[in-house]
């Protein structure tokens, strides 16, 4: 293997430690996150990792000891980690980051474990986001872990939005779940008849209650709702048979029945009478908007987790790989090194370990931006409020003056007077983070699982035949498999690039994308060895291509970007967050290097470990720049006819042979250079037409050409990377059985 010049001797020594990830992850202040981690983490590499290795996976029903590992989650302190203190948790304020810290602790070892948690509270989150106060007080003490000398069983809950085929999936508008007025005496509270069929719903088997998406049946009640709905209540709350999946099966999951009979207060967010007709305050769209938006980030960081945790088992396997075999003696290279010896099985693992740092960068992001967005959106809605402004509609159109201050901002040059005075608007404020959120959300979904599912057969590779066994250590193939339910649930891929292709245009968003590629060029200048300046060409890449296919038509005079054109607008999603991901995973690494500084147990060995994650940064920014280049270069040409031999055209932009022989004589070497040449005959080279010509993209080529010059040192990056992995001390065991 090369090895680069420079090299530095201090290079980092151990896989990364707790201290290192408090600050990449900006939680080294937050002593009760810390708590958490510890502890969810404890049940992880204990009792779920205990479950996995005696084969609990093996069955699709709902077992004593799978019912078990809740009670540890709600011993562990994870369950309580969704309520506030006063409702019996320990966490006060916005828990984006928390549960999204207990979520990666628990996938580290089992994604199934992590589901069986997050499935609780997803099925308390549109209560939470939308309900009453009453009914967030209620059905989270019923949900809150028993306090000490309590024999109280806590409340389970599930989240029932998806139906039988051919109704809600993707498509969340497509509701068969009816409610119909059952009881409206006068003066009283209507009673509601509920019939809903779930399909694929998580916790079902042990529910107590449900929070369900249904749709009016009633000219007497309007639009839809997300209704509650108790297994006591009057009816059939049939919990229906377990689904035979082939992934995350610590967690339950089947089809359950319902046809119930609840008061209308079970109505999410409560509702009004009108003219005799109850209007639900949200409309189920509403609130499943407002759930997922958060739901999704600890989604994504489900899979980070498994790339970071494929890291230690593969170098294991790896060095190991030889050890016992005649002539593979201590000492030797075959015996230490093992694979390890090989360029490539080196390579491919600092591809994984790049992948999850660029993953749980992206994911942690999105998590505490939406914790930093709660209040100033609570504090928007206030301000709004005494304006009289509540609805999405009047919204949109009152913040249109922070969204042009907010650009304002954006743009402005230093030492401007207004900027103090802009920056402290909480409605700019709102705008600005809103516009990141939007983004980054269906962003971590989307690449998270999806590019991590692909690298997660890449670390299963990694591992041979032993890779896809049961017995491969850190469950690799289990995690390969649960990563794409990941990559489905709570909405697939096209559900994340269809609200990517909304949100990334926003021209906010697109304000705050080009101030990053400044910030990535600033940060170049004195950090070159993390790729930002490739990751800055590469952002230009796509703003252009971005504002090229505006403009632009396909051979046929149709318009290129538009919401129903998915094949040009989905595949730029997916390039912008290949950005993204490269980008937070910079910015991690610029405030371990400040942080790191100043924290005893990680300043001695702070410059290896930024050296190295600093090389991993280039390695995921180059990768990211290929991606980019390649799909805005198939987005920016691919919709143009390739020439032929036969268009009229020809006649113009191909040389003939004996034009080419009279200009051979004023200009020696022309023909040399031609390569589109019609012979006497008619014949002409053998090739799809005339070369394709770049009217109206040579832009594109010049900023292609520098993208590549910008490539420059990356693969050197990889080879330090890879020296560093190929030393790097691991623990003499797993930290989990196999
Ligand atoms: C183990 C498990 C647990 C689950 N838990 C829950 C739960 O607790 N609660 C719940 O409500 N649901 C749950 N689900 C359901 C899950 O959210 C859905 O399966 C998921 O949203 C996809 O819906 P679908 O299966 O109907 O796929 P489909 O809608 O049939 O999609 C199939 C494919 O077509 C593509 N596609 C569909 N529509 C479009 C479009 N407009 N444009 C482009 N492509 C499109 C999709 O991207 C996908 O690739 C769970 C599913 C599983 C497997």
């Amino acid at each position: 293997m090369a090895t680069s010049a420079t090299a530095s001797s201090s290079t980092m020594l151990t896989l990364p430690t707790d201290a290192i990830r408090q600050i990449q992850w900006r939680f080294a202040d937050r002593y009760d996150l810390q708590m958490l981690v510890q502890s969810a983490r404890g049940v992880a590499r204990g009792t779920v990792a205990q479950m996995v290795a005696a084969g609990e996976r093996n069955s699709h029903e709902w077992t004593p000891a799978k019912s078990e590992m809740l009670e540890a989650f709600d011993r562990a302190g994870i369950t309580a980690a969704f309520m506030e203190p006063d409702e019996g948790g320990f966490i006060s304020g916005p828990k984006n980051l928390a549960l999204a810290l207990a979520a990666f602790e628990l996938a580290w070892v089992d994604g199934g474990a992590a589901t069986a948690s997050l499935a609780g509270f997803l099925a308390l989150a549109p209560i939470h986001e939308r309900g009453t106060p009453e009914q967030s007080r209620h059905y989270k003490a019923l949900s809150a872990p028993p306090q000490p000398g309590e024999t109280r069983k806590p409340w389970r809950g599930a989240f029932v939005l998806t139906e039988p085929i051919p109704y809600v999936g993707v498509d969340t508008g497509m509701l068969s779940g009816k409610a119909r007025i059952a009881e409206w005496r006068n003066g009283e509270e209507p009673w509601l008849q509920v019939e809903k069929r779930g399909r694929f719903i998580t916790n079902i088997a042990f529910a107590n209650f449900v929070t369900a998406a249904v749709a009016s049946d009633d000219e007497r009640m309007k639009g839809s709702c997300v209704v509650i709905l108790e297994d006591t209540d009057e009816g059939t709350f049939d919990h229906g048979t377990p689904t035979k999946k082939l992934v995350h099966q610590l967690s339950s999951t089947g089809d359950p029945i319902f046809n119930l009979k609840v008061p209308a207060s079970r109505i999410v967010g409560g509702y009004t009478v009108r003219e005799g007709v109850l209007v639900p305050n949200f409309n189920h769209g509403e609130v499943i908007e407002a759930v997922f938006r958060r739901t999704r980030v600890t989604v994504g960081l489900m899979t980070a987790a498994k790339l970071l945790s494929a890291v230690e088992p593969v170098i294991r396997y790896q060095r190991g790989r030889f050890r016992g075999a005649e002539g593979a003696r201590p000492g030797t290279v075959r015996y230490e090194q093992g694979i390890q010896q090989r360029e490539d099985a080196l390579h491919r693992l600092v591809d994984i370990w790049a992948t999850g740092e660029a993953a749980a960068s992206l994911g942690f992001a999105a998590a505490r931006i939406f914790d930093d967005l709660d209040p100033i959106e609570k504090q928007k809605n206030a301000i709004l409020a005494k304006s009289g402004i509540f609805d999405g509609r009047a919204e949109i159109k009152a913040l249109r003056e922070s969204r042009k201050l907010a650009i304002e901002l954006l743009n402005m040059q230093g030492g401007d007077q207004r900027r103090a005075e802009i920056e402290a608007d909480p409605l700019v404020q709102f705008v600005l983070k809103d516009a990141e959120a939007n983004v980054l959300c269906p962003a971590t979904k989307l690449w998270n699982t999806g590019v991590g599912a692909n690298m997660m057969r890449e670390a299963v590779s990694l591992m041979g035949g032993y890779g896809i066994t049961e017995d491969c250590p850190g469950f690799l193939a289990s995690k390969w498999m649960d990563a794409q339910l990941e990559a489905t649930y709570e909405g697939p891929e096209a559900v994340q690039r269809r609200q990517l292709t909304v949100t990334m245009t926003s021209e906010v968003f697109l304000a705050e994308l080009r101030t990053w590629t400044g910030e990535m060029r600033r940060i170049a200048a004195t950090r070159p060895g993390t790729g930002a300046c490739t990751l800055a060409s590469a952002m230009r890449m796509w703003l252009w291509t971005l504002e090229h296919l505006h403009k632009a038509t396909d051979a046929f005079g149709s318009k290129l970007y538009h919401g129903q054109r998915q094949g040009v607008t989905f595949p730029l999603a997916d390039a912008l967050c290949w950005l993204l991901a490269a980008r937070y995973q910079i910015l991690d690494v610029l405030e371990l290097e400040r942080q790191g500084a100043l924290d005893p147990s990680v300043a001695d060995s702070l410059a290896g470990t930024v050296q190295f994650f600093s090389d991993l940064c280039h390695v995921q920014s180059a990768r990211a720049a290929g991606e980019v280049s390649r799909i805005c270069a198939e987005l920016v040409f691919g919709y143009n006819e390739h020439p032929s031999w036969s268009d009229p055209a020809c006649s113009t932009c191909c040389f003939s042979s004996d034009e080419l022989d009279e200009l051979e004589e004023t200009m020696p070497g022309i023909a040399a250079m031609a390569v589109d040449v019609i012979q006497p005959n008619g014949s002409h080279p053998a090739k799809a037409g005339p070369c394709a010509g770049c009217a109206g993209a040579s832009d594109f080529l010049q900023l292609q050409n520098k993208l590549c010059s910008c490539l420059s040192g990356s693969r050197l990056a990889k080879d330090r990377a890879a020296e560093t992995v190929s030393k790097i001390m691991i623990p003499e065991a797993l930290d989990y059985p196999a």
